[in-house]
């Protein structure tokens, strides 16, 4: 009899969950994780929680609340002396925010009776692993089924060899202890954005080089315009069909060769974010040796259960590749510890939410109308403005606007774009909204509260239709 009926490896949002789940489902359940403090104190949560979506967005909030009252709070009637922003408290306040939610985490593997095995996990044959603790320790515990939830690592690029003292990658752009006068970000991506946002607010100069012609391409064409102008007036130089080709440390600064449609350029920066997106980890798992095969992109092959090449070994999360987003790990988590318990589960990957949190936010589902257009698929679109929102006149936020998209014969929602105050949380209805194939007449019969800035989408879904009252 094996030790276990599933053994998890990772504790990401991808592999925690799935843990849990596993062990609501009434399996006796183990988590491995590798990640330790300096002293071998394991540290559960993954990437989203130490190095990624919590401590980013902990800066953020600070780094906004900072900007806003530079910027805003005279036009609220908020008056005070002697402004300035503390990075070290800024830093000790993220820090005290990632170790509550990774020591929930510790918590809730209690509560579930999950046990949590601290090192680093290796597969042999026969759904065995061995696992080496901190201590350099070894044991060898066995499952029923496994679950690999290995995560993901930054990319590096041969011109920019990441120090993390001038060069960082995202893990250590969290980390600044001062605010660099002149900040460079290579890649106008999610990752890019956000931290050169961190770092702008509070007073850097920022130049984002980015090697593609068009900004944020994968987003709905106008939300983008409307993000990049917005970001530009907030003073990020976003460079496009940049390719950055070199770098050099030259008098504690760092030089940035670049090339675009003009030939070759250059800018000096005090520091240099490395943010071109993650690659999948699976280093010292030795997954390939017994058989799980393994993409020449690095990610693990799954079947559509999330099972591996090899039986009873599945994969979740980053290390499988698709969207690189906590959310959807998780939901693969949960969706492979229900179909072991012989549920049919299902998840939608079409209706996946995308939030890049910059402020405002850019968030969106489903297709966008230059996809649209390219299937050839015919649409109405409503488009609200949030300067007609009287609650985000309220908040003095007026930027952007909702875009939603529906099929002009069945009026389905195929797609919601936003750009605008709180876009991640008003995005949640356009999610269930496309969960429950509802059209746009659906939210449009919706009564929403007033004034809310979720009238704002109330009012795109009448714009569908031709309707909106306030615009
Ligand atoms: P991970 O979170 O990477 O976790 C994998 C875990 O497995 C790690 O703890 C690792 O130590 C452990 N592990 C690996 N190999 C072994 C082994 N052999 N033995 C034992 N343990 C092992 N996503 C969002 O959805 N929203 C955001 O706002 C967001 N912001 C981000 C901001 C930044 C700066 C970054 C870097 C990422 C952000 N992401 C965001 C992406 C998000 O962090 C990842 O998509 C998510 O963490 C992936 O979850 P995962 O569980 O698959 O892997
Ligand atoms: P993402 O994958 O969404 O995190 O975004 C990473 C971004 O980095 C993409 O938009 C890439 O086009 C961009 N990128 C990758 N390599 C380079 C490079 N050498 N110079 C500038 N931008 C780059």
């Amino acid at each position: 009899m094996a030790d276990y009926n599933v053994i998890v490896i990772g504790a990401g949002p991808a592999g925690y969950v799935a843990a849990i789940r596993c062990a609501q489902l009434g399996m006796k359940t183990a988590c491995i994780e590798k990640w330790t403090n300096d002293s071998g104190k394991q540290i559960l949560g993954g990437t989203c929680l130490n190095v990624g979506c919590i401590p980013s967005k902990a800066l953020l909030d600070s780094s906004h609340h900072y900007y806003f009252m530079k910027k805003h709070a005279a036009e609220h009637g908020i008056l005070f002396d002697n402004l300035h922003a503390d990075v070290a408290a800024m830093q000790k306040r993220k820090g005290e925010v990632v170790t509550a939610l990774t020591q929930g985490i510790a918590g809730l593997f209690k509560k579930n009776k999950i046990d949590s095995v601290e090192g680093l996990a290796k597969l042999l044959p026969g759904k065995q692993i061995e696992i080496t603790a901190y201590d350099g320790s070894k044991k060898t515990l066995s499952a029923d089924n496994i679950i690999i939830a290995t995560g993901s690592i930054p990319v590096t690029i041969p011109p920019a060899q990441v120090d993390n003292q001038y060069i960082l990658d995202s893990t250590g752009a969290l980390a600044i202890d001062a605010v660099p006068a002149k900040l460079g970000v290579i890649g106008a991506g999610a990752i890019g954005l956000e931290l050169g946002s961190v770092w702008c607010r509070l007073g850097s100069q920022v130049t984002v080089l980015e090697a593609l012609p068009d900004f944020l391409a994968v987003a709905d064409r106008k939300i983008a315009a409307a993000a990049q102008k917005e970001l530009k007036t907030q003073g990020l130089d976003i460079r496009l069909s940049a390719k950055v080709t070199g770098t050099e440390i030259k008098d504690g600064q760092v030089v940035v060769n670049y090339e675009d449609k003009n030939g070759a350029q250059q800018i000096i920066v005090n520091k240099l974010i490395v943010a071109v997106g993650r690659k999948p980890f699976s280093e010292g798992l030795g997954a390939a040796e017994i058989g799980i095969k393994i993409n020449e992109r690095g990610f693990i092959e799954v079947d559509a259960n999330r099972q591996t090449a090899v039986p009873g070994i599945y994969a979740i999360g980053d290390v499988i590749g698709g969207p690189m987003l906590a959310h959807k790990g998780s939901e693969e988590g949960v969706m492979v510890a229900e179909r072991l318990a012989g549920q049919k589960s299902e998840m939608h990957y079409d209706i996946m939410p995308w939030v890049i949190y910059t402020h405002p936010e850019v968030a969106w589902v489903g297709k966008t109308e230059q996809q649209l257009k390219a299937e050839g698929v015919e649409y109405n679109v409503g488009q609200f403005p949030f300067m007609a929102s009287g609650r985000a006149r309220a908040h003095g936020d007026t930027s952007g606007m909702i875009r939603l998209l529906a099929d002009k014969k069945t009026d389905q929602i195929l797609g919601v774009h936003i750009f605008g105050i709180s876009a991640s949380e008003l995005l949640a209805e356009a999610v269930l909204a496309m969960e429950c194939q509802a059209s746009s007449e659906d939210l449009a019969r919706t009564i929403h509260a007033h004034p809310t800035l979720a009238e704002a989408m109330h009012e795109a879904a009448l714009g569908a239709d031709g309707r909106m009252i306030h615009a």
